[in-house]
């Protein structure tokens, strides 16, 4: 991996991802819920901010484009079936395209269901998957504008990435989605080891994204729904437990 990933957390349990690729000096942002920290933990190191990559339009994604566009003239790619709800957006992608960081490259990956027009970012070169509200540790995201059967299709996308692409998610929902994990696959054996230690790790303080694809395969009850209607009825438990 050439590019260095520092991991921002702000509000309840937002993480922003701050990018540094090296030989560009370039530094991006994914989803900026916020200003100050981001700007902050970017002068810490001595970085100047020049990208903003949004993967939806959700507040505690973009809250912070404008400020930060303001302070360091950065430009900001974004999802282009959200760009009416994103004002600040300058470049506009959806799958097929691809977005650079220096020599680094990104393809887009369109994963719509919790929005619209939700988007994810993958560097095959770097192994690197920002994925927003789609895919979390043990869970996925809600379906605030979309249908089980796109989410479903979002998973197959998703799960052809290579196992140990690690996968950046924009929340930190692991213990919770491991609670409800375990009551749909009772029986999974690596999904009650994983939970142990994810236990383990939250009493330590500790941050448990990223995760990776090989482990989502083998532990997430959303990514291991065999069918559309077994994804729906999970993610409807879910949203009561
Ligand atoms: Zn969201
Ligand atoms: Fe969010």
């Amino acid at each position: 991996m050439v590019v260095e990933i520092v991991r921002i957390p702000v509000l309840n349990d937002n993480y922003v991802w701050l990018v540094h690729e090296p030989e560009s000096n370039e530094v991006m942002v994914v989803d900026p819920a916020v200003a100050d920290p981001v700007m902050a933990a970017a002068a810490e190191r001595g970085w100047a901010i020049t990208q903003i990559w949004n993967t939806h339009w959700h507040p505690d994604h973009t809250g912070g484009n404008e400020a930060i566009k303001a302070a360091t003239g950065c430009t900001i790619t974004g999802p282009e079936a959200e760009k009416d709800r994103i004002p600040t957006l300058d470049v506009m992608v959806k799958e097929g395209d691809s977005v650079s960081l220096g020599p680094v490259t990104a393809d887009v990956i369109d994963v719509p269901a919790h929005t619209a027009g939700h988007i994810a970012y993958h560097f095959a070169s770097e192994n690197v998957a920002f994925v927003g509200d789609t895919l979390f540790a043990m869970g996925c995201g809600r379906l605030f504008e979309g249908t089980p059967g796109q989410m479903f299709e979002n998973m197959r996308k998703l799960e052809k990435l290579p196992e140990d692409t690690a996968v950046y998610c924009a929340h930190e929902y692991t213990e919770a989605n491991g609670r409800y994990a375990l009551v749909a696959e009772p029986d999974n054996d690596e999904l009650a080891e994983r939970m142990r230690d994810v236990v383990a790790m939250r009493e330590r303080g500790e941050a448990t994204v990223p995760t990776t694809i090989g482990l989502e395969k083998a532990t997430n009850p959303f990514m291991r729904a065999r069918s559309i209607e077994e994804l729906a009825e999970r993610r409807a438990a879910k949203d009561a437990f």
